[in-house]
């Protein structure tokens, strides 16, 4: 009865801000209620990601705690080891890490690896009798969409992607917005994500096996932008490829075009490019639009309206999606971003590849 309470709760203040009186009235926003006893999160894969954002943001969730590494490089235990108190028994590497079934200090295993590992460690870890989080991209197909959520299913398991845009305030408003058609119906999109890739040809990110390029790296942002704004699933596709440097090309896309038409006939004209920056999401509605600039960084979102800008809390981004999952766990809640979300993403790329290659327009099943 009190978590069904603390949920509503917070239900209610996550919708962050209201409508009153024709203005944007602003509440304050809250983070996910605390349990009981913290869940033990292990990472694996201790490439960037886990070492300069998810390591950090653990030391600042309240339902999480960091217990466990799995890594392919020794020199990497010692480190995390000392760095975080991490004891030996909860260090596992690529070859070992089914054994984790057999520790009960951790719960939830986030896999933080290349994209084309991402359905391989999902289903190992559900076998393992535990819960996931999995980085974005979900996987390299629809395919190996649907066999990790079965997965997760078949054992009992809960499966979140780390969409981590959708745990912060400002973008959860845009998402009101657009639900609510607070500025009327969504009619169009505009939403551009990408930056300037250095990275060597040799780089997993610009290599085809690995499931590099731009569409899977950045595109989600763009895609997941003008769903969640537009509110509706995309029933087709058309896409255009632009490639610059085929050198270092050769095998992933650089800058991919691509423009969704939706049910309601609302339509969304989206970038993504590893050669140029942009970090951009415009919504026009009938009754005037709603901007982010930036729209998908870590930090300092900015929600703009015809009315006006609409300032909420800049929040942890990666430790309240954490925190939540851990929640959502525990009290055996739907997750917010639930592996059916990264697969309806899944969907739209498949359509995008067949779109680029066909040059046609493509319908999304
Ligand atoms: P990275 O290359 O920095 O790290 C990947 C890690 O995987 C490395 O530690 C590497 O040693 C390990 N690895 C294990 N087997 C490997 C193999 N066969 N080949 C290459 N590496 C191997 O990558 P990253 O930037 O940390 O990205 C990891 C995942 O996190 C990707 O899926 C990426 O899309 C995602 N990511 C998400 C966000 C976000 O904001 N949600 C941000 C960055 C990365």
């Amino acid at each position: 009865m009190k978590n069904e309470r603390s949920r509503r709760h917070f239900l209610k203040t996550c919708a962050a801000t209201a409508l009153a009186g024709g203005a944007l009235a602003q509440q304050s926003w809250q983070p996910p209620p605390r349990i009981e006893n913290k869940l033990g999160v292990a990472l694996v894969g201790l490439g960037y990601y886990s070492t300069d954002v998810l390591a950090p943001a653990l030391q600042q969730t309240r339902n999480c705690a960091l217990t466990g590494i799995v890594t392919g490089t020794a020199a990497k235990e010692r480190i995390w080891s000392e760095k975080y108190g991490i004891p030996r028994r909860n260090i596992y590497n690529y070859d070992n890490y089914d054994r984790i079934v057999d520790n009960d200090e951790i719960d939830i295993i986030y896999v933080v690896l290349p994209n084309s590992m991402h359905a391989e460690y999902t289903i190992r870890a559900a076998r393992a009798g535990k819960h996931v989080i999995c980085e974005k991209p979900m996987a390299l197909s629809v395919a190996e969409c649907e066999s990790m959520i079965r997965a997760c299913r078949d054992n009992g398991r809960m499966l979140s992607i780390g969409y981590r845009m959708q745990f912060e305030p400002h973008t959860r408003e845009a998402m009101r917005f657009g639900r609510e058609k607070v500025f009327g119906e969504v009619r169009y999109v505009t939403a551009s994500a990408g930056f300037q890739n250095g990275s060597p040809k040799t780089h997993w990110k610009l290599q085809k096996a690995y499931g590099g390029g731009a569409l899977m790296d950045m595109g989600v942002y763009s895609i997941q932008g003008a769903r969640y704004v537009i509110h509706e699933e995309p029933v087709s596709v058309t896409a255009q490829s632009f490639t610059v440097d085929p050198e270092r090309f050769d095998e992933v896309d650089e800058t991919v075009t691509l423009q969704l038409e939706f049910p309601s006939q609302a339509m969304a004209n989206l970038m993504t490019s590893f050669r140029a920056s942009a970090n951009i999401l415009y919504a026009s509605a009938q009754k005037g639009w709603f901007s982010m600039n930036p729209f998908s960084g870590y930090r300092g979102i900015k929600l703009d309206t015809i009315r006006g800008p609409v300032a909420l809390s800049d929040i942890n981004q990666q430790a309240t999606q954490m925190d939540e999952v851990a929640w959502c766990i525990v009290n055996n809640e739907p997750m917010r971003v639930p592996g059916e979300e990264g697969l309806r993403d899944l969907k739209i790329i498949e359509a995008t590849r067949e779109a680029l290659r066909s040059g046609r327009k493509v319908a999304i099943a």
